[in-house]
């Protein structure tokens, strides 16, 4: 199968990168965050406080499963979908409080290489070209200045009732990308083959057509 990583920081664009990559090419994609989203919602109904005794205790013989209704990508936490309630500031927060929890992340990576074993795919996340799939075909590493993506996302979400404001939004991506970068498991960083790709001056539209000029040249897709 083929497999194609993207990997970057709060708000570089990874998922419609990924779901734009994925039409030119015929290919699924997985979410990865959507995962740690998803565990965070089904943490929160059972426990307080996030620590290694619950981490352990939650994660032992929970079953995760991912589904797809409509292309639209469902995950499933012992039999329940969180799907519509994973998107708050809050559940943002918390998936990165319990991420970096190996015996968590042991079992989302198995469900990404599981995944990737029977589809050809784009998978992104944070760690899938150094960790889950390092022998990926092509990976990509996504960044755009900081304030060029806390600005993306207000503009998505600002008539939205009872939307942060620009610098809670900006608060809120600075806090989880240190997280990502320095957690001692799996920190987010490039891995060292993968392409670098700077959006801050570059619409969606290009990133896609380089993106998926990049991939036609390095695999045969036929
Ligand atoms: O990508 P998204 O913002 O939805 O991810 C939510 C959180 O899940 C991230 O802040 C990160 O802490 C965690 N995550 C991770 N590894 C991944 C994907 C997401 O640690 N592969």
């Amino acid at each position: 199968m083929i497999n194609i990583t993207i990997d970057g920081h709060v708000g570089s664009g990874k998922s419609t990168l990924a779901k734009g990559i994925a039409k030119a090419l015929n290919f699924k994609t997985f979410d990865t965050g959507a995962v740690y989203r998803s565990l965070a919602c089904a943490f929160r109904e059972k426990y307080t406080e996030v620590n290694e005794e619950n981490i352990n205790e939650f994660i032992k013989d929970i079953k995760v499963q991912i589904k797809f209704e409509n292309d639209l990508q469902h995950v499933i936490v012992d039999g329940e979908d969180f799907t519509p309630y994973i998107r708050t500031e809050e559940i943002s927060m918390l998936s990165s409080v319990i991420s970096p929890y190996q015996v968590l992340r042991d079992k989302v990576t198995t469900l990404q290489r599981d995944f990737a074993r029977v589809y050809n795919c784009v998978v992104e996340g944070r760690d899938i070209g150094t960790i889950v799939l390092p022998d990926a075909d092509v990976k990509f590493f996504i960044t755009a200045d900081e304030k060029v993506r806390a600005k993306r996302r207000f503009e998505q979400i600002k008539d939205k009732k009872d939307s942060p404001s620009f610098e809670e939004i900006l608060k809120d991506l600075r806090e989880r990308d240190y997280k990502d970068e320095h957690r001692a498991v799996a920190p987010l960083k490039p891995a060292n083959d993968a392409i670098i790709i700077d959006t801050s001056d570059m619409s969606l539209e290009e990133t896609i057509d380089r993106c998926v000029n990049i991939i036609k040249e390095k695999v045969s897709l036929n």
